[in-house]
């Protein structure tokens, strides 16, 4: 029994040591990824549900690992947390996102030229200068502040992120849009939000069937003057109920899955319509 009991102990050792080393793996291709851009974004429509027209595009990071194809954020974004590599990362996507929707405001009438919404981790602030960095790369893209959303999780919202939030503040001042992304996972009090710099809550893809849950955070969102976006519209039913309790802005795989820069721009030009 002695001898069983040490054989497991060394089966646990060895698979242990296996996750460890696939991590170590997964972060130095990561790594590699950073260094080489290795990455591409989606471009997920924001659409007003009233008539269809998208009003803004999240952009939506992906791998493309050389071997493996493309690989979705939920695969490596917490060690790109972990390991740092998500400031690195998180510059590429912002140049990247600013890249794209200047190439859209080039082509497209004054009235359709959409925003392009970006998701930005809390390192990206303590590390390095987010506000300089923000403003260099709009400068160097060439459009106005008005073509940036920052997307933040609501977790943010809880204390202990003054110094996010100061940054945020100037950024907003600047002309750029704040989002809080995640919107109802956390409940951020009416407090926290009104003296936040926030524009925009996006209300998180969970709560999809929790008809009471959305109704009371529509109605929150619109007691403070914020502009409201529902996640994971997936079903007409879903749309039709978003209408209905005055929520304008929905995002979803009913209304688009993500797109690739060249699809979202014939969206907008009304090539496809949406
Ligand atoms: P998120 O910010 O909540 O983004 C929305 C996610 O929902 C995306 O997954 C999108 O593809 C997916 N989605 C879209 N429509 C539907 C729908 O109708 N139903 C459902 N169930 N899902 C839908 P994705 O692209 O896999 O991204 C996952 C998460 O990774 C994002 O969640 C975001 O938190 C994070 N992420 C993505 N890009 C970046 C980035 O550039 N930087 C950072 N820091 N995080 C990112
Ligand atoms: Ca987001
Ligand atoms: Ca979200
Ligand atoms: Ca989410």
């Amino acid at each position: 029994a002695k001898g069983a009991g040490k054989n497991q102990w060394r089966r646990y050792q060895a698979h242990l040591h296996g996750a460890m080393v696939e991590r170590l793996e997964l972060r130095s291709a990561l790594d590699h990824a950073v260094h080489e851009g290795h990455f591409l974004l989606a471009y997920q429509p924001i659409v007003d549900l009233t008539t269809d027209e998208a009003v803004g595009f999240e952009a939506l990071v992906r791998w493309h690992h050389p071997t493996r194809g493309v690989i979705a954020p939920a695969e490596f974004l917490e060690v790109a947390e972990e390991s740092g590599l998500v400031v690195p990362m998180g510059r590429w996507v912002l140049d990247q996102a600013l890249h794209t929707v200047a190439q859209w405001w080039r082509t497209l009438p004054r009235s359709r030229r959409p925003y392009v919404s970006v998701n930005v981790s809390a390192r990206q602030f303590r590390e390095g200068n987010f506000v300089e960095q923000v403003k260099q790369s709009l400068a160097y893209a060439g459009v106005p502040p008005q073509a940036l959303m920052l997307e933040l999780s609501e977790a943010l919202l809880d204390g202990g992120h003054d110094a996010i939030w100061d940054d945020l503040a100037v950024l907003r001042d600047f002309g750029v849009g704040i989002a809080v992304d995640d919107f109802g996972t956390r409940h951020a009090s009416p407090g926290d939000l009104r003296r936040r710099p926030v524009d925009v809550v996006k209300i998180d893809k969970g709560f999809a069937d929790d008809t009471t849950l959305i109704a009371g955070l529509v109605t929150l969102a619109r007691t403070l003057g914020l502009t409201v976006i529902a996640e994971g519209v997936e079903s007409p039913a879903h749309r039709d109920l978003l209408i209905r309790l005055g929520c304008p802005l929905g995002q979803g795989y009913l209304l688009s899955s993500p797109l690739d820069g060249t699809e979202a721009l014939s969206r907008m030009s009304g090539h496809l319509p949406l």
